[in-house]
């Protein structure tokens, strides 16, 4: 780190040091205190110690660069003198908060410690400032008790049970018959200092500590600290944020929202972020420091009642939160503060949404003249447009309900959609149950950060306390999970392990059913429906034009086309598929294979003859009864994609697969198939393969066997001619699997246009059709010039060229590859996003080459990469021509591609 550059940058009355753009610098929360700071809006004067001196201290055993500690008590005198307040002044002492903020939010997973400064004499300095002991005592117990679970690592662990200071807090909330925790006063409150004290002395052998300075640098290497706890590093893991960026410290004065009926704390939010819809929203306590909105001990009030009680604080809320998404030209997601009256604000930043949310928000903003077109794209995560094509309950399956009385109770609905499955209590259950394959609705009292891996793993969540900003809404919203929040009538038991509401009790293992569009939650399952969009593309059950989503979906895709070069393919091996991938947008078949057809319905007995079969005539036989069914699949194929291309790959998996393993089944089949059980046993064991990966498979078995590939062209081939003949105009494209070599290709592309020279004879037509390869060997990637030379198309196979270019079986991968990629010792999955680094630098080396002899040499992908935003960006970057993928993520290869453009050559 150069000596010159600044490690703490002060903002305050009005004037910054920071601004918005410095995130990875100042953190998110403060590059937003910065400039809402600078652009005149009231924020509590602080300083942010950077996210570069949190890597140094991690690097330094714990400690500081030098000179921080002359910056940071200069800064503090800047505090002081704007407030005309002292730090650990007896008789009017400034306090501060110390809070962590990463560059992109990371909703509860760091700390955050309030009311620090205080003490035993500074408590009285504020007891005469404020005439409020009662306010005093409750700020400084909350102090004591964040700061013994922050920075004393004081706190509940799954070995020895709850918060031991929380516990405390039960305790004399019961003993003084306190139905909320504003009912406690102030003498009551003193002596919870006093026991919380005790506790600390207890936990840790040494006394809690009175001096100020000792509070705040304990509390700033514990926020430097919580970068690397387990929840945030699980969260980083989860998101796929580098463990390198760091955590900034913001250190500001203390505003309060608990020093009376006149104070309040909150979040609002520009738009309503379930919907996008847009109109104002947002959740305050009366009374109440900022932690309590969101840790869901109490559930808080809707904004429009402030609009009631406190007026003036509305309205200027209200302005405020128009400023800031007007600044930000985007949808924001604010904390206050309302101390005596007045307004302070505390946090802005881009708003997380679901998936309908952010649709909604980016086509109205383009609408509202706020943002452009190609803004708008930039906005939403593609992975976000699966939230658009989820089910929802099917409307008669819920008047059933209600009819049944099922109906059990109403929360809020955080995270839109529906969800079916088991009651579970706990994350860890949820995690396990998902596992052996169940589905499952997470139930909890209220989540916390330590819930995400179960939050993940079920279907929806559930909680009981909290509003539409508690953990469980924050993070559903941002995982795009179905979530009822602050159900009320719920009541959790976690030792008993049921949920009872309104007179019925649901154990562990019942069936719910959770509707995150209207709050609702019923008991057993419930038929769920095609989304909007589905039923406006596939079943056309509705009209676009009654669907807002769709529509808005419809135009959020057309812009993505006008920007995008990629083109987007899918994989599909039926027809069904097909048009489903059509619907979507799809420009052609990027690969049907076509041994999937081969399990269908009793096609099996067929192939199994031809494997079984002793000689060429009698393979021959057996393929003339798998020619029609071939012919009938691919003519349902290439006449729904009218004249796009339809590549077909001919037969790719080693044959064995087609055979029985186990002996019951040898015996049983031999019987059906009137069989020797000694020859089909045998059979099998000839054909069992060490390394069946690679083995006897792909175009080896082609050129084994050619009159396989022989009867895979003529179906292809009668198919597309007889189609012709009936005045359409199909375009297959015929792709030879798992070649390595150009004499390989050579062979079997010279099957294959005998077989269609031929059958265009017979059929007295001519089709369009091309013939290529697939590139997934590194030998095929390094001879890529050769292959050229046959090949009219290469398309990137990258599950396999993933698997022979690492060396790694996908299969065996499990036992290692997460602990691999936990560990840091490859970045990700590699099968999941493309490894640009070894596989990357193959693909590269295939493209230059291939199109170095054939300059117009057709380039696609169509390894499950293909629907993965990240490699979909790659490929961009690597000049392909399109991508395939799965037929329900074609509009988000279609977005990402349109990102890829738009990223790539910035206006
Ligand atoms: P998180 O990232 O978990 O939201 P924050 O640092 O934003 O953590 O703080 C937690 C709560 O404390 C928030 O509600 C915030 O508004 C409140 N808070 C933080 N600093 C102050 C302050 N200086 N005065 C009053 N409330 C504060
Ligand atoms: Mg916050
Ligand atoms: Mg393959």
């Amino acid at each position: 780190m150069p000596n010159e550059k600044r490690d703490v940058f002060f903002f305050g009355n009005g004037k910054a040091q920071g601004n918005a753009k410095m995130r990875d610098l100042l953190g998110g929360k403060g590059a937003g205190l910065h400039e809402m700071t600078r652009i005149g809006i009231p924020v509590p004067p602080g300083f942010t110690i950077s996210t570069a001196v949190c890597a140094y201290y991690d690097s330094h055993g714990h400690r500081y660069p030098k000179k921080l500690e002359k910056e940071v008590p200069q800064s503090l005198g800047q505090m002081e003198k704007i407030l005309g307040r002292r730090f650990g002044d007896g008789g009017d002492p400034l306090l501060v908060s110390v809070r962590s903020g990463a560059r992109e939010s990371m909703p509860g997973m760091m700390d955050t410690v309030l009311n620090l400064g205080l003490n035993d004499r500074t408590v009285q300095g504020l007891i005469r400032r404020t005439g409020n002991p009662r306010f005093a005592f409750d700020s400084y117990r909350r102090f004591i008790h964040m700061y013994a679970d922050v920075v004393l690592g004081i706190k509940a662990t799954s070995t020895n049970g709850g918060d031991p200071l929380a516990e405390i807090f039960e305790r004399k909330k019961n003993a003084r018959r306190a139905r909320s925790d504003t009912d406690l006063e102030a003498a009551d409150l003193q002596e919870l200092v006093g026991e919380y004290k005790d506790a600390v002395k207890k936990a840790t052998g040494k006394d809690f500590p009175e001096d100020p300075f000792d509070q705040l640098w304990g509390a700033v290497g514990a926020v430097f600290g919580s970068w690397n706890n387990d929840r945030a590093v699980a969260y980083r893991e989860l998101y796929q944020i580098p463990h390198d960026w760091g955590t900034a410290v913001n250190v500001q004065a203390m505003v309060f929202g608990n020093l009376g009926d006149d104070c309040a704390t909150g979040v609002a939010f520009t738009r309503d972020p379930a919907t996008g819809e847009k109109r104002f929203y947002g959740e305050f306590l009366v009374n109440a420091q900022g932690e309590d909105v969101v840790a869901g001990s109490r559930t808080p009030r809707p904004i429009a009642d402030l609009f009631e009680a406190m007026p003036e604080a509305a309205n200027e809320l209200h302005r405020v939160c128009k400023l800031l998404e007007k600044h930000y030209r985007e949808m924001q997601d604010i904390e206050f503060t309302i101390e005596g009256g007045k307004l302070w604000m505390l946090q802005t930043r881009a708003a997380k949404r679901t998936g309908f949310a952010a649709v909604r928000v980016a086509v109205d903003m383009v609408e509202e003249h706020i943002i452009g077109k190609k803004e708008a794209l930039l906005r939403i995560e593609p992975d976000q447009l699966n939230q658009l094509l989820r089910p929802v309950f099917d409307e008669k399956g819920k008047e059933r309900a209600h009819r049944e009385g099922r109906l059990l109770a109403k929360g809020l609905p955080a995270g839109p959609g529906a969800a079916t499955g088991r009651v579970v209590f706990d994350a860890e259950k949820a995690v396990e149950w998902k596992k052996r394959g169940e589905r499952v609705i997470l139930c909890r009292i209220e989540t916390s950060p330590d819930d995400i891996r179960g939050m993940d793993a079920a279907q929806g969540i559930l909680t009981a306390r909290g509003g539409m900003t508690s953990h469980a809404a924050l993070v559903a919203r941002q995982m795009g999970k179905v979530c009822v929040a602050g159900c009320e009538a719920l009541h959790v038991d976690y030792t008993e392990r049921v949920l009872r509401v309104n007179g019925s009790e649901l154990t562990e293992g019942d069936w719910i059913s959770i509707d995150g569009s209207t709050g609702q939650v019923f008991q057993g399952e419930i038929q769920t429906l095609p989304s909007e969009v589905l039923r406006v593309l596939l079943t056309e059950s509705l009209a676009p034009k009654e669907s807002r989503i769709f529509q808005q979906f419809a135009r959020l895709m057309s812009w993505a086309d006008e920007v995008r070069r990629l083109g987007v393919r899918t994989n599909a091996d039926q027809p069904d598929q097909a048009a489903i991938a059509k619907a979507f947008g799809s420009e052609g078949i990027g690969l049907c294979r076509t041994e999937h057809m081969f399990f269908q319905g009793d096609r099996i007995q067929a192939v199994r003859e031809m494997i079984l079969a002793d000689d060429e005539t009698g393979r021959r036989r057996a393929l003339a009864k798998l020619l029609p069914m071939q012919k009938q699949d691919f003519k349902g194929i290439l006449e729904i994609m009218g004249s796009l291309p339809v590549t077909i790959r001919t037969l790719d998996p080693p044959l064995h697969e087609f055979l029985p393993k186990h002996d019951e089944e040898i015996v049983e089949l031999a019987k059906v198939m009137g069989v020797a059980v000694d020859v089909l046993r045998d059979k099998v064991n000839v054909l069992q393969e060490f390394n069946p990966m690679l083995g006897h498979r792909g175009c080896r078995l082609g050129i084994s066997f050619p009159e396989i590939t022989e009867m895979q062209a003529q179906a292809i081939f009668e198919a597309a001619c007889e189609l012709k003949r009936e005045g359409k105009n199909p375009f297959p494209e015929v792709m030879i699997p798992l070649v390595g070599s150009r004499p390989e290709l050579h062979e079997q592309k010279a099957i294959v246009e005998r077989v269609a020279s031929a059958t265009q004879k017979a059929y007295g037509v001519k089709v369009r059709y091309a013939i290529g390869t697939m590139i997934e060997l590194p030998r095929a990637c390094m001879v890529a010039d050769e292959i050229a030379e046959e090949a009219e198309f290469f398309s990137f196979g990258t599950n396999d060229l993933t698997q022979t270019c690492l060396g790694l079986s996908r299969d065996d991968a499990g036992k290692f590859l997460p602990s691999y990629v936990l560990n840091g010792i490859l970045p990700e999955d590699p099968f999941v996003s493309i490894d640009r680094d070894g596989v990357g630098a193959l693909m590269r080396i295939a493209i230059a080459k291939g199109r170095k002899v054939r300059k117009k040499l057709e380039i696609g992908i169509c390894g499950e990469h293909g629907g993965d935003p990240k490699s979909v960006g790659y490929c961009h970057e690597l000049g392909l021509d399109y991508v395939s993928c799965s037929p329900y993520r074609v509009a988000i290869a279609r977005l990402a591609a349109a990102q890829a453009a738009l990223r790539n050559k910035p206006t």
